[in-house]
């Protein structure tokens, strides 16, 4: 075989396993169709290490997210990448909602998260002068992180460990052999081919292409996206929150509600809402009509905002496993032996927290992976 691991895609994920992988194997080899890492969802998301509240108990999100939350911690705190551990806020500003944090609190406690508090309405405003609620809850554990910085660190640690990366490099076939897969590559001179034991497919919002390109046409993996649109605050008006603040999540995650997220550079950024795009479509576009939307959604309980204190930032997009009106699907992360294709591992529908995840997750395919 010319190299024994192939990883498809540098987005975090793909890095945080070429990193993980490079400690036990040699001949890592990652392909990535853009110039650089992390072009796509891994640089268009919230940057929040999320805590591990919502997910259903003993799912592949839940106990990689809270996993892989302690993991990034200790990461950033060992090779100085830059992140803060602000906390997050939910908060309740009518009857309904203050009794639903009761049931956030014991999923999150199911979960594993020990950190959450119920606060009174005069202890938010204590943290939170500007914020509006009757009653919160806190999650000490969430924080933000320099995603740009976090992947750089793990491309270089993968690299050091032996990782070699293959930019402007598109996988656009793969093919079981003997003992392996033949990969074929297109870069900027054509096409050719080459051979590897072990396919990762972390390709992101191309995970099932990539998979049906391999023979597996399985329906039960089609991806659909939805796309998460950001506006930002302005007018000095950023310098009034300090943390993550939340509102109470609806019954059917399609994303966590408008919230507001607090960058490292002080920037405070709204968002992302949930739109379904149709046939699959890329839009990174912002609705200039969207934002009447976000503001009512936070003026709820940022009563400070005024519409023209919101403009237009970025968008990104979830690949979702769900349609509209499905129930919340799980991370698919699976070794395909079972169906022919043995060291060919799997992960389709990585969306959020799969940036708090990203280290969990690559110690699992790790375990998942048995080379010899
Ligand atoms: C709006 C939004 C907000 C989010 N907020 C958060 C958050 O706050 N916290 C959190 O934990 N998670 C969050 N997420 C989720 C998180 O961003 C993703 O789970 C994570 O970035 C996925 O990383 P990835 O490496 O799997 O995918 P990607 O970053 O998409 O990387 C996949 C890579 O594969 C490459 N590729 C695809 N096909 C091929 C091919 N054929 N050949 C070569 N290369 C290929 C692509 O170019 C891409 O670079 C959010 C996501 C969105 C959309």
């Amino acid at each position: 075989m010319d190299t024994k691991i192939v990883i498809i895609g540098a987005g975090v994920v793909g890095l945080a396993i070429a990193e993980r992988l490079s400690r036990y194997y040699d001949g890592v080899f990652v392909v990535e169709k853009h110039k650089k890492f992390g072009q796509e969802t891994s640089s268009r998301n919230s940057e929040v290490i999320h805590s591990g509240i919502y997910y259903p108990e003993g799912s592949l999100k839940a106990r990689l997210c809270v996993q892989g939350r302690d993991m990034l911690y200790w990461y950033c705190r060992n090779k100085e990448v830059l992140h803060r551990q602000c906390g997050k806020y939910i908060v309740a500003t009518n009857e309904e909602e203050s009794q639903e944090l009761e049931s956030v609190l014991q999923q999150a406690r199911g979960n594993g998260v020990e950190s959450g508090r119920i606060l009174d309405q005069d202890d938010l405003k204590s943290y939170e002068p500007h914020v509006t609620g009757i009653r919160a809850l806190y999650f000490e554990t969430s924080g933000i992180v320099d995603t740009h910085g976090l992947m750089k660190q793990l491309e270089t640690d993968a690299v050091v460990g032996g990782t070699q990366m293959a930019y402007e490099s598109r996988v656009t076939g793969l093919r079981r052999i003997e003992g392996g897969y033949e990969v074929e590559l297109e870069d900027a001179s054509g096409k050719f081919v080459f051979t590897t034991e072990a396919v990762i497919n972390s390709a992101g919002l191309e995970a099932y292409e990539v998979s049906r390109m391999a023979g597996m046409d399985d329906l039960c993996y089609r991806l659909h996206f939805w796309k998460g649109q950001y506006w930002s605050i302005g007018n000095g008006k950023h310098k009034m929150i300090n943390s993550l603040i939340y509102p109470v999540p609806q019954a059917r995650l399609t994303g966590l509600g408008i919230h507001a997220t607090v960058d490292l550079n002080g920037g405070v950024k709204l968002g992302p809402d949930a739109v379904y795009l149709e046939d699959g479509k890329l839009d990174y576009s912002v609705d200039p009509s969207s934002g009447h939307a976000f503001y009512k959604a936070a003026r709820r309980f940022l009563p400070f905002l005024e519409p023209d204190d919101l403009h237009p930032d970025q968008a990104g997009i979830r690949p979702k496993l769900q349609k509209p009106g499905d129930s919340i699907r799980d991370f698919i992360i699976r070794e395909e032996g079972e169906r022919g294709f043995p060291h060919f591992i799997n992960l389709i529908g990585i969306e959020s927290p799969g940036l708090t995840a990203s280290l969990a997750i690559a110690e699992y395919v790790a375990k998942l992976l048995k080379l010899g």
